[in-house]
């Protein structure tokens, strides 16, 4: 074997050990195309370093959806913007700037159910992921499922240092079923301990605020979670047609004020 082979298989060799797998991958590609545009060596290594970055950054980012337990993966590009005019674009394009997560706004969205509530909450949870920060999704009551149990196992303060260290925390479907005593006191808990720690959270709801005392096990406590909750925070208010129901209706097979009126029956429960 020539000293070049070995200079060669070492190298790949040590970019394996070194755990350099986007340089490993690329730099075959990346000789030769350095060779034909005749590069200086400090472009070509400039352009394997970008490689390596690129894919740590992508599979950090993966890692990080992964972790999160989306429920789906949504992004803002696919949000249909003209079909709910009552969400403003830009302020939603603010918000995926991820400015809200360093001064620990909470962002709450209220509306009736499929007017893209959670797309929205998981489109801003992935940019998050995006940026490398934590994220965690869970519905409400999978959340407080989980305290419940950890209460019981002997294993409730690691959860709930799992819920305060998570970076931005989606709570989804607050409000489907209502909150016993026990239930009420623990999201009160970690409500008010992220708030501390202005650690953000993203909750979607289907109750307006007027309703959330019946959500709750009493009003005093009810009132003591929007407190912590609303002092830092946006509320986005959406007010529209089902997404879901769309082509449906289009289709004619339902009727617009059969519509309209399950959703004000909605509304009006609790
Ligand atoms: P909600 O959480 O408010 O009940 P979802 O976010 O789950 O509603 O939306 C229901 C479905 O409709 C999802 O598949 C979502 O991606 C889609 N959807 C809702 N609103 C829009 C929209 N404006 N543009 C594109 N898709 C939407
Ligand atoms: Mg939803």
């Amino acid at each position: 074997m020539g000293g070049e082979t070995i200079c060669y298989e070492r190298m790949h060799m040590n970019l394996k050990k070194l755990g350099l797998l986007g340089i490993s991958q690329s730099v075959d590609a990346y000789l030769e195309s350095s060779v034909a545009e005749e590069l200086s060596f400090v472009e070509t290594l400039g352009r394997l370093l970008e490689e390596e970055v690129r894919i740590r950054q992508e599979r950090t980012y993966e890692t990080k959806v992964k972790m999160a337990g989306f429920p789906g993966r949504k992004t803002v590009d696919s949000f249909d913007f003209g079909f709910q005019p009552s969400v403003d674009r830009r302020q939603v394009k603010d918000l995926l700037t991820l400015r809200f997560m360093s001064d620990g706004v909470n962002i709450i969205f209220l509306g009736p159910p499929g007017v893209g509530k959670t797309h929205l909450a998981v489109a801003i949870g992935m940019a998050a992921c995006q940026a490398g920060r934590s994220v965690y999704f869970s519905s409400a009551d999978d959340l407080v499922n989980s305290l419940v149990v950890s209460q019981s196992k002997g294993s409730y303060e690691a959860r709930m240092r799992f819920l305060l260290r998570t970076s931005l925390l989606i709570i989804d479907e607050l409000g489907y079923l209502p909150l016993d005593r026990q239930a009420s006191n623990l999201l009160f808990q970690l409500i008010s301990r992220r708030y501390e720690q202005a650690a953000s959270i993203i909750l979607t709801s289907n109750r307006g605020y007027g309703e959330w005392g019946g959500m709750f096990s009493d009003s005093v406590i009810a009132s003591a979670v929007l407190d912590r909750l609303l002092h830092r925070s946006v509320t986005m208010n959406i007010r529209g047609d089902s997404y879901r129901l769309k082509d449906k209706r289009k289709a004619g097979l339902i009727p617009k004020v059969v519509v309209d009126g399950a959703r004000r029956s909605e509304e009006s429960q609790g």
